[in-house]
């Protein structure tokens, strides 16, 4: 795939995003505490979810201390109305071994973040794109489904996201300067227009670049 097809689909995108990109509160901060507890609380859940304890979570545990020396009753008491209490003892963990370990800072490399409990490299990279601008993907199951449609990649992995290829392809869309707001746009993208079941595509603004549109209009011919 050219470098300028990257380019110019990271352009679109961006451009799609400024209009239609969804707000949430874990995105108007620039802390990487208040980052991870929201990629923590977003796994398996709907940010609609998220959004009705998060900003309470934050204000009641805002440092990484106050979440380990939490009482695991009184956070349960917190999340379970959304279906969350199991994640109760992990967010303690998560705290510990961030004051414990890393003197309550959380650190800006991939190979110490993924040390925290709950962090695996999805959630190392939000924190080193949106807090630290690096040019790092998010990439989940919808970044995958948006590569994979768009651009044809395929990957021989069963679980895309456990390929190596997969994260340098999704890397290297990631335009210099803008990660944060790139990584967010392909998030609501796939959320929004191509979504899992029934992608938008006619009103889709990658439809004379993507593959999986153009294949769909050959079978209908
Ligand atoms: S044309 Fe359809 S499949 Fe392709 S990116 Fe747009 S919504 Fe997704």
């Amino acid at each position: 795939m050219p470098a300028e097809s990257k380019a110019f689909f990271a352009k679109l995108l961006l451009k799609w995003w400024e209009k239609n990109g969804r707000k949430f509160p874990w995105r108007n901060t620039k802390d990487p505490y208040a980052v991870l507890i929201a990629e923590i609380l977003l796994r398996k859940t709907t940010a609609k979810q998220v959004e009705r304890v998060y900003n309470s979570f934050i204000s009641r545990y805002y440092s990484p201390d106050l979440l380990a020396g939490a009482e695991e009753a009184e956070l349960k008491k917190m999340l379970k109305p959304l279906g969350l209490g199991g994640r109760s003892k992990l967010l303690i963990e998560f705290g510990k071994v961030l004051v414990e370990k890393f003197s309550g800072t959380v650190p800006d490399k991939a190979e110490d973040l993924m040390k925290l409990p709950g962090v695996g490299l999805y959630s190392a990279n939000a924190v080193l794109s949106f807090i630290y601008g690096q040019k790092v993907s998010t990439l989940d199951s919808n970044f995958i489904r948006v590569i994979k449609r768009v651009f044809g990649f395929t990957s021989s992995k069963a679980r895309a996201r456990n390929d190596k290829r997969a994260w340098e392809f999704a890397n290297s869309l990631v335009p210099k300067g803008r990660s944060r707001e790139f990584n967010w746009a392909v998030l609501d993208f796939a959320s929004l227009v191509c979504k899992s079941r029934s992608p938008l595509c006619s009103q889709c603004i990658l439809k004379n670049y993507c593959v999986f549109f153009a294949d769909s209009r050959k079978i209908e011919k």
